[in-house]
């Protein structure tokens, strides 16, 4: 862990004035921890293995420094061919078109000196063909669409200069194991790489070891953490629907992102939600580009104020301070809960990260606890309290799914 304080100015990071500049028309008043802490060594030409989320300010972290390297390094980086000297792997389409925007948005007054382009599958090659002939400074790619460009010479690796990859667990959990190393392949052996995580599963970890040389690493989650509140409430089966309506109607917050686990509970959701005078849209892999954008801006906009999505969907998805994450159903592995919640509190905003659990889910949750090495109080909602039978603190179920006697059979529905 390096020792820069988070007091440090862009420009004492060592940043050209360019890009303070427009640090400051986007009103980034200070760096981030995680910008303070990579930035300098980023600029010196280190390998970075960072534990970061979403929400951390980890783009700018890896691309300003890139912005930078590409107008210092101008007359080397001749852009040529089909040839990119910057590469940036993301895992998923939405998050491929966000950080490229950053990028595009950072480098604002730098419109003539760099070429950013995203790629990622989803939607017709053609365009993004065409964007990269003459070549690219950066580009920001989905694995399975680069390596399609590849095939088809649409693109050229073996210059690659930098190579970052973002949300890596991500990567990883989400199967692209055989699609990286086959990028890796590609690239040639002298590069800078520059590794994000917000978690650190053995296959980041072994990752890390052999495509890292000598790496600055930076952890900071624990900091990260803080701005985020966790709460967990306690509820009768088969009434989560019903003490979701009555929380957003009695907190009234700006944004909510309800976290279901399959596509079709989130469209199930959203009718019993309207039947008690709620809309929701609802956000999954089975939605078009163009309807996943259009919710989305939505979303950002205020427009839409609760948003139910799957995880897949919901990956790398930047809402700026979203104030709260709801988890209608638990995910299943304990290293999603983390990134679901920190959706919420971005950038410093104290967000609110809240699980509904039911009969069935206390055991899971319990691992997820333990996994994340926290622990909560189990709260109960006024109106909705827990029924002995079913209350964790009376009765712990020793197998994860058996049932208490009776349960659910009295019991009338209120969803
Ligand atoms: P990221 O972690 O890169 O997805 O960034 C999360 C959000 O924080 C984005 O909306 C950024 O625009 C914003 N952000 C990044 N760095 C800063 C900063 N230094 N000050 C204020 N906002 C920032």
């Amino acid at each position: 862990m390096t020792d820069k304080t988070q007091q440090a100015t862009f420009a004492d990071l060592g940043l050209i004035p360019t890009l303070v500049e427009r640090l400051e028309e986007l009103e980034y008043s200070q760096p981030t921890p995680i910008q303070s802490h990579t930035i300098p060594d980023v600029l010196n030409g280190r390998d970075i293995v960072g534990g970061a989320n979403t929400g951390s300010g980890k783009t700018a972290a890896f691309a300003l420094p890139i912005l930078q390297k590409v107008v210092q390094q101008a007359a080397s980086n001749s852009r040529r061919g089909n040839f990119v000297s910057h590469l940036i792997l993301v895992p998923t389409r939405e998050l491929a078109s966000q950080v490229a925007y950053s990028v595009k948005s950072y480098s604002y007054h730098l419109k003539d000196k760099v070429k950013t382009v995203a790629v990622f599958g989803g939607v017709s090659v053609n365009p993004q063909m065409l964007a990269l002939r003459g070549g690219s400074d950066i580009i920001v790619a989905t694995p399975g669409r680069l390596l399609d460009l590849v095939s088809s010479n649409a693109i050229k690796l073996n210059q690659v200069k930098t190579l970052v990859l973002d949300e890596a667990d991500r990567m990883l959990s989400l199967g692209f194991t055989d699609e990286l190393n086959k990028i890796l392949e590609l690239l040639p052996e002298k590069k800078q790489t520059l590794l994000f995580s917000a978690t650190f599963p053995e296959k980041v970890t072994t990752l890390a070891q052999h495509l890292l040389n000598d790496p600055v690493e930076v952890q900071l989650q624990s900091a990260e953490a803080s701005t985020l509140v966790q709460r967990v409430f306690s509820v009768n089966k088969g009434e989560k629907t019903a003490v979701l309506a009555h929380l957003i109607k009695q907190h009234q917050w700006r944004q909510t992102l309800i976290f279901v686990n399959a596509k079709n509970a989130c469209n199930h959701l959203a009718q019993k939600l309207s039947k008690r005078g709620i809309t929701a849209e609802v956000f999954h892999g089975d939605k078009g580009q163009g309807a996943r954008t259009r919710v989305l801006d939505g979303f950002k906009s205020g427009e839409i104020q609760v948003l139910i999505a799957t995880d897949i969907a919901a990956r790398g998805l930047d809402i700026e301070k979203l104030p709260v994450v709801i988890n209608f159903d638990l995910p299943r592995s304990p290293a999603d809960y983390m990134h679901r919640i920190g959706r919420s509190g971005r950038a410093g905003e104290v967000g609110l990260g809240l699980s509904l659990i039911d009969y069935d889910d206390y055991h899971h949750f319990k691992v997820i606890e333990k996994k994340n090495k926290f622990k909560l109080d189990r709260e109960q909602v006024e109106g909705f309290e827990v029924e002995d039978d079913q209350n964790e603190a009376y009765f712990m179920p020793m197998k994860p799914r058996a049932k208490p006697a009776g349960t659910g059979k009295k019991k009338k529905k209120r969803n």
